[in-house]
């Protein structure tokens, strides 16, 4: 009698594919007109890709994109709620998937604390605070405090702030199983896409902006909404604020600063400086990350990039285009042509890629 040993399928291969997260500081630069987006062929645990996994019927362990957010005292939680729903909706219609049956797969819940590397979770949105920083939420000690510096020059003074982090987003990581490397059999996620805001700002919410831009009763009225607030109404809030293009604005507190201290005759100074914004333009530049895309002023050697869709030339050939959000070339609260043409150049190539491996 001969035995044969039955031969069994070669056990799955788990590959994850992981992004980096960026830490983005405070530095106004140019952008060279192009966007800059993660490899489309390495892009799959972006929130663009978490929702076409699911789209596309994966066998995955998450049903939803559930979206853990951790307010802070300055930071309220409805407030902030609405905001991060704002981001992720603009970063959607931007990218061509904003429409009911994706926003249904979006849970988004305001917790006290969210752990940053809770898999229980897609995404992890975080306001942080320096008297409550988790180990999970130092992230190599990104963040540090600003000071601010004065000196006496004759009757005037000057007073400036060093550059500061303000904020980290990144894909997280999902994993894959595979028989074949071209058909996944299954999708797993390895680590939740992240938003982290630095705990050395009072970050607080854009009802004042959007008051100043006569949107305050519409964004009063989403705000009581909380759980039932629509896409279709998000979209239109998304789409008055780029009609307005609107951006955050100088508040005058340095001036104030400058004052105090030509009143205190010192020939110098250095104080800790916590200053108070407001925290959209910096979610919004986040949860582009948490989108896949990636700075556009400075990609990396392993971003693809491409021109922006809305370059244009004056007669003296100056470029006249907008700069981008995801270059923080100004604290834009909305997207720009460069961010639009970016992130709808990826989610068109991502999904093609993850169609290819059903
Ligand atoms: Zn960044």
């Amino acid at each position: 009698m001969k035995f044969w040993n039955k031969k069994h399928l070669t056990p799955a291969i788990m590959i994850l594919s992981t992004g980096l997260s960026f830490a983005c500081r405070s530095i106004n630069s140019d952008s060279d007109l192009k966007w800059a987006h993660m490899q489309s062929d390495r892009a799959i645990s972006t929130i663009n890709a978490r929702l076409q996994l699911l789209e596309l019927g994966f066998k995955a362990d998450f049903k939803d994109i559930s979206v853990c957010i951790q307010n802070s005292a300055t930071y309220d939680a409805p407030s902030l709620l609405l905001e991060t729903k704002l981001a992720y909706a603009a970063w959607l219609e931007a990218g061509g998937q904003g429409n009911d049956e994706n926003w249904a797969r979006l849970k988004f819940e305001s917790k006290a604390s969210c752990n940053m590397q809770d898999v229980n979770y897609s995404s992890i949105v975080v306001i942080s605070e320096e008297a409550r920083i988790t180990p999970d939420q130092e992230i190599s000690k990104t963040f540090s405090k600003n000071s601010l510096t004065c000196k006496r020059l004759g009757m005037s003074a000057n007073c400036s702030t060093g550059s500061m982090t303000m904020g980290l987003g990144g894909p997280g990581s999902i994993g894959y199983r595979y028989f074949k490397p071209e058909t996944w059999t299954s999708v797993s996620n390895r680590s939740p896409s992240t938003v982290l805001l630095s705990p050395y700002v009072n970050w607080i919410s854009l009802e004042k902006e959007m008051s100043k831009a006569g949107l305050g009763e519409l964004y009063t009225s989403l705000r009581s909404k909380g759980e039932t607030v629509t896409y279709a109404e998000l979209k239109d809030l998304v789409l008055k604020m780029s009609e307005l293009k609107m951006v955050a604005k100088e508040d005058g507190r340095l001036d104030e600063v400058v004052k105090a201290f030509l009143a205190s005759k010192k020939p110098s100074s250095i104080e800790p400086y916590v200053p108070t914004l407001p925290g959209y333009h910096v979610l919004l530049h986040e949860v582009g990350h948490q989108f896949g895309m990636n700075h556009a002023d400075n990609p990396g050697a392993d971003s693809e990039t491409g021109p922006s869709a809305g370059a244009k030339q004056d007669e003296n050939g100056n470029w006249t285009t907008e700069l981008s959000t995801m270059a923080y070339a100004d604290d834009y609260y909305y997207l720009t042509e460069d961010d639009r043409a970016g992130i709808l150049d990826l989610v068109t190539k991502s999904r093609a890629f993850i169609e290819s491996h059903r």
